[in-house]
């Protein structure tokens, strides 16, 4: 059988099948996984068999550790004694190769990171929001932005719209909280759900600062949400050491299935990924950048000020944004600011 992990369970795995999400069955791994240091992870895609009598006397894998990726060295803990003999009748025999993963929050094969930008209450900061795009254009996942509050401050909602669809994003600009605009993010999501592989599936987490109204708008967008997650108390767990736990929940998109990736971890990515970013991957994960690369006076071009920047030109002709060069210097210089040794050793974890 072909399924999804959803969830780790202290080294067991909750598993559910592409063509029946509502049932979710508990898995060990394999020890043959352990052998390949291969732990399985939330969004990942795997098969599962039923247990042998050996597998049940194998001690359990525990699941993949983002702390512990920044440490570097294995990502396997040591198995404890008391994991043998837990008692499940599905193995995980092995995972599919993933078409990304993420550390923190841990998460594989995301496909969509819906960034959310409030136009106000509180007001937009683009830069988080442009380091989200960069993120995720460098795992490989998609960026569509959702500009949230547009009742709020209509004029502002187009300007940021503007921004983005210039950037080559796709752009949804709505109120979470009126409904205006949901319904075309909700198609858009379903479209995508359809066009899920055979046996695959299709996810996304929704990103942005607190207040954006990242939970009124996966509320409204799916109304199972709540149910499946039980309860309205969920906030109040979200401690500190909450944001490595990664759940995905399978969502009813009529006649599809959508998985939201949901843990707090989302509205905290992994900037600290900016520490040991190279300076020249940064351009490139700018998109609309693209298309000036390798075209500037110098071949050096940093595209912060020099003469002959095809960036710059590109800029000031209108085809980039002036917010979004402004959060590429920002970056840039962030990144300038961290010291040689501790970019090499981050280097090492990544
Ligand atoms: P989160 O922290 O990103 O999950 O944000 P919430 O969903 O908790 O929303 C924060 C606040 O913004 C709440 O008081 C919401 O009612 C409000 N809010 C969310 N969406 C909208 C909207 O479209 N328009 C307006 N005016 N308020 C909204
Ligand atoms: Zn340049």
């Amino acid at each position: 059988m072909r399924g999804i992990v959803t969830r780790g369970v202290g080294g067991l795995y909750g598993v559910r099948l592409a063509e029946r999400p509502e049932e979710e069955i508990l898995c060990r791994a394999r020890g043959i996984l352990r052998q390949k240091k291969l732990s399985p992870t939330v969004g990942d895609d795997v098969r599962v068999e039923l247990a042998t009598e050996a597998d049940r006397r194998e001690p359990l894998i525990p699941p993949e550790d983002g702390e512990a990726g920044r440490r570097g060295g294995s990502r396997m803990k040591r198995p404890e004694k008391r994991d043998r003999g837990v008692d499940v009748d599905y193995v995980i025999d092995a995972v599919e190769e993933r078409r990304s993963l993420l550390i923190r929050p841990p998460v594989a094969n995301l496909d969509i990171l819906f960034a959310v930008i409030p136009c106000a209450a509180p007001e937009p900061d683009l830069l988080t929001a442009d380091k989200l795009t960069v993120i995720a254009e460098n795992y490989g996942i998609e960026t569509v932005i959702v500009v949230n509050k547009a009742d709020l401050d209509p004029e502002k909602a187009r300007e940021i719209a503007r921004i983005y669809g210039t950037a080559g994003y796709r752009v949804f600009p709505l109120s979470a909280a009126g409904g205006e605009g949901v319904d075309a993010l909700r198609r858009y999501i379903r479209e995508r759900a359809l066009d899920a592989p055979d046996g695959g599936h299709v996810s996304g987490a929704f990103a942005g600062a607190s207040g954006a109204g990242k939970s009124t708008l996966m509320t409204a967008l799916f109304p199972d949400l709540r149910l499946a997650t039980g309860s309205v108390s969920r906030k109040t767990e979200r401690g500190r050491h909450t944001t490595r736990h990664v759940e995905l929940w399978p969502m009813d998109m009529d006649g599809g299935t959508f998985w939201i990736a949901d843990t707090p971890g989302f509205s905290m990515l992994d900037f600290t990924r900016f520490d040991f970013f190279p300076y020249d991957e940064l351009a490139s994960s700018f998109r609309e950048f693209g298309d000036c690369l390798g075209k500037c006076r110098y071949t050096k071009c940093t595209h912060l000020r020099e003469e002959g920047c095809a960036v710059l030109a590109k800029r000031d002709a209108g085809g980039i944004a002036a917010s979004r060069h402004e959060s590429y210097v920002r970056i840039y210089e962030e990144q300038r600011s961290v010291p040689e040794w501790k970019r090499r050793q981050n280097e090492g974890s990544r």
